[in-house]
This record gives structure tokens, sequence and C-alpha cells, in this order.
């Protein structure tokens, strides 16, 4: 019997012979189509090997499969996704969304020839950095500052150009690991820097820093601890004592600041995260900081201090293998003139969403309720806990609202998540004590209809 069906499984070519393949293949290239073939009439056999596929789907049903199936294929990878996580900075979902303003400045870039490195007063050569420097200088309040393409690459370029071969104090309580084995003793040790680790794990005092000074001292850096917070019984040293330190031995303070807020976040109940202008104010000396955190930017590592050292690093060999792009360079100077322009809170949706009031919050996870009810679900708005994300502001819970959806009559939430993880767009939900949630915080109201529309499709 199951040798009688497999051999009735239609050849490949016969197959992209029917009329409708015929016509698919008009609007897909032919090799995605046999591509596509091929994988169906693989799992068919399969699945009639296994003695669940007791008869042989018509041609049309067949074609359907494939249509699908090349649908699936000639999709972008990276393609937009419904983040209903509520962590504002996520990172495998892209961490900070780009304000339009910065989105319609990378298009524009994007589509042709540009200033990049182009002086249009001179009509000769430009400086790539020259297009971030004065709004970054001005918005934080340091001499210099120029950007690589993240952070972590900031920190190796500033302690190798800064520190090689010499020693680096550093507090036991700062040597982070941020996650992709970047961890402050390893990236030093690769910049061939010493590390001279100070202090306990919880306390350390300006003296464990004095003491440590020797004729091999480059540099005293300080890591924010943007992943984990030590409690309790704790100490650690101010940036100014730090930076007063440093300069009477005529050394370099540097501070890897992690996430770098622009704006005091402290009005959203978001306390310890200090300022960037905090950290100038404070004397040090070089500070990096990523632009898709809490600046809500595009990927970049941002570099601000003293020009003596800023142009050394812009010196270094390694600055030109960590070189932004005019893409990163178009979306960062967008994002810095809303910060100049004073309107960030509004138009930058990281900080909109982190601002987003318990009452909007509210009335959004009702309004998405409705839509999802309109479509046959039950769904209801609950209360729940956002997180800030990206290895920013750990143990910081923003109270928030999330709609609770159920499954069809007869299904799982677990085939819920999946099915509407599948779709397109992907919707990323949490399951949550048995329910399933999409926090409102981190959703736009022009994707509620979508979301009911994917539900609808799921209940199917
Ligand atoms: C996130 C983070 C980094 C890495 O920044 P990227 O921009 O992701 O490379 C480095 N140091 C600290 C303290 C961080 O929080």
């Amino acid at each position: 019997m199951n040798n009688q069906l497999l051999r009735e499984i239609p050849k490949v070519d016969d197959l992209l012979r029917s009329p409708a393949l015929v016509s698919l293949c008009q609007n897909a290239p032919r090799s995605a189509v046999a591509d596509a073939v091929r994988s169906v009439l693989a799992e068919l056999r399969s699945s009639m090997l296994a003695g669940e596929a007791a008869a042989l789907p018509d041609e049309a049903a067949l074609a359907a499969r494939v249509a699908e199936c090349v649908k699936c294929a000639c999709r972008p990878s990276l393609r937009r996704t419904i983040n209903g996580t509520g962590v504002i900075l996520h990172t495998n979902l892209g961490r900070a969304c780009l304000a339009e303003a910065a989105a319609a400045a990378v298009a524009e870039v994007a589509r042709g020839y540009s200033t990049l490195e182009y002086d249009v007063l001179t009509g000769g050569r430009g400086e790539r950095y020259s297009h971030v420097e004065a709004l970054l200088t001005s918005l934080t309040g340091a001499e210099a500052a120029f950007v690589v393409n993240n952070n972590a690459a900031a920190v190796l370029l500033i302690l190798s150009a800064l520190a090689e071969g010499g020693e680096v104090v550093a507090s036991r309580g700062e040597l982070v690991e941020i996650g992709g084995s970047f961890r402050v003793p390893e990236i030093m040790e690769s910049c061939g820097a010493r590390l001279r680790e100070v202090g306990t794990t919880n306390k350390t005092h300006l003296s464990d820093y004095e003491r440590a000074i020797g004729p091999d001292t480059r540099a005293l850096m300080k890591v924010h601890t943007s992943n984990f917070r030590i409690v309790g019984f704790t100490e650690s040293v101010p940036r100014a004592e730090m930076a007063a330190l440093g300069h009477a031995h005529n050394l370099a303070v540097i501070e890897d600041l992690g996430s770098g807020s622009l704006l005091d976040l402290a009005q959203f109940g978001i306390q310890g995260e200090p300022t960037v202008q905090d950290s100038v104010r404070a004397g040090v000396d070089v500070i990096s900081f990523s632009g898709d955190k809490l600046l809500g930017g595009p990927q970049a590592g941002i570099i601000i201090g003293k020009k003596q050292y800023i142009d050394r690093l812009k010196r270094h060999p390694l600055t030109r293998a960590m070189r932004v792009d005019k893409l990163t360079l178009a979306a960062l100077e967008a994002t810095l003139r809303l910060y100049a322009s004073g309107t960030a809170f509004e138009q930058v949706p990281t900080l909109a969403m982190l601002a987003a009031k318990p009452e909007t919050l509210f009335a959004r996870a009702e309004a998405l309720a409705r839509a999802l009810c309109a479509a046959g679900a039950e769904a209801e708005p609950v209360s729940v806990e956002d997180q800030v994300g990206g290895g920013s502001v750990p143990m910081q819970m923003l109270p928030s609202f999330a709609v609770s959806v159920s499954p069809a009559a007869g299904r799982s939430v677990e085939a819920l998540e999946a099915a509407l993880r599948l779709g397109e767009p992907p919707i990323i939900g949490r399951i949550d004590h048995g329910r399933y949630l999409l926090h409102v915080r981190t959703l736009r109201e022009a994707d509620f209809a979508a979301i009911a529309n994917a539900w609808k499709e799921a209940a199917r």
C-alpha cells in the first residue's frame, strides 16, 4: 500500500510543468520554485513512509504548498517583528527602534551619494566624523568626540591606544562580562594592557587605586556595572575623586559607561543610571557608550572626552578597522539632532517607551484587547512589569500592562505562541503562568489590526 502510494508521487519536472507552477515561475526564480517542489515532495514521501499520509494530495493542493514554500524562501531573513515582550532594548530583536527622522535620514543617504567625506564649502575632502562631532560635544560638554562600530570596539580601541604595554587599574567590583564573551579582563589582555585589579567585589576605596599606581600605570578605568547590581555593604569611588587622583599622577581616567543616557532617567523612576554629562563634569578623560541602548540610536560606539586623547584614538590603526558606515552616521546625526532640539522624549521611540505613563499603557492594552475580542478571541488587560533590557538598568521593573490572550477552543497556549511567532510579521509574545501575554509598552497601535488578524489565522 505504502509502496503503491510512494510510486504515485509526481516527478519534480512533471509537477513543475503543471499550470499552477508555471504561473508561479513567472513571479519567482525557477530555481526557488524547483527547490520548493523538491522539499514539498520530500516531506510528502517521509510522511507517507511514517504512515501519516494515507492519500496523495491533488495537484492543486501540492501547488499551493509549493507556493507557500516559495513565499517563505523569498522573504527576507532579516525582517520586521512585532515585539510583545515589553523589553524595550531587546538585543535579539535589534535593540533600539530608530526615530522616524533617523530612519528617513538613513533611507536618504542610502539611496545616493552623500557628503560623507566631502566638504561642500571647499569642494575638497571632508571629515567622516564631522557630521556628529559638534552635536556630541555640545550635548555632552566634552571637548571632542568620535564614533566607532559599537561600544565593545570603543573599549578595545581606547585601551589599545592609551594603555598598550602598560597597566590599567580597575575595581574588582567592576570587572563585568557583557555577554558574547566580552569581558573586561580579557579585552584588556587582548589589547596588550595588564589589568591591575584593586579592592574587593563589594568595596573599593580611593586608597586602593592610589596604592596600585606605579611606573607602568597608564590609566584608571571605571566600568559601569550596567547589567548587574551589587547591593548591601558596598562602596565605589566617585568619578570626581578618581579623576582627581588620575590627573595628579598624569594618568588617563577612562570610563565604559555602557548605556550612556544623555537624559536623567530618574524622572521615570529609573535610579542609578548616570548621565554622560555627569561623567564629563566629573572630569573623566575618555568616556565610551553604546548608540543603540538608552540613547535610542543606531548601533555605534560613541567616544567622547579630552581632545588630546581623542586625537590619539583617531590616529590609531585600529580605528580604520572599526570605521562606522554612512548609514550609521546618518541615523546617529538625526537622533542627536532630536536631543539638540529638545524633542527626543517624543520622537525617540526608546525614550517614548520608557516615558509611557501607566494610564496611556492601560488605554493601549484596552484597545488591543478590543481588537482581539472583535476577532473572536478572549482577551483582557493585565498588570505586568516591563524591563529596559539590553543589559541596562537591571532589576528596575517598569510597572505596565499586557493583554492576556486565550487560544481558540481546543488549542494550547503554546500553539498560539508558536502560530503568532511563525506568522508574518512574526509576533513575539510571552507565556507566563500558562497565559499568553502581549506587553503593550513595546507595541504600536498601528500593529493591533495585524495582531488581531494573526489571532484569527491561528484559530482557523
Ligand atoms: C553594552 C555594554 C558594552 C557593549 O556595548 P555594545 O555597543 O553592545 O558593543 C560594553 N560595556 C558595557 C558596560 C555595556 O553595558
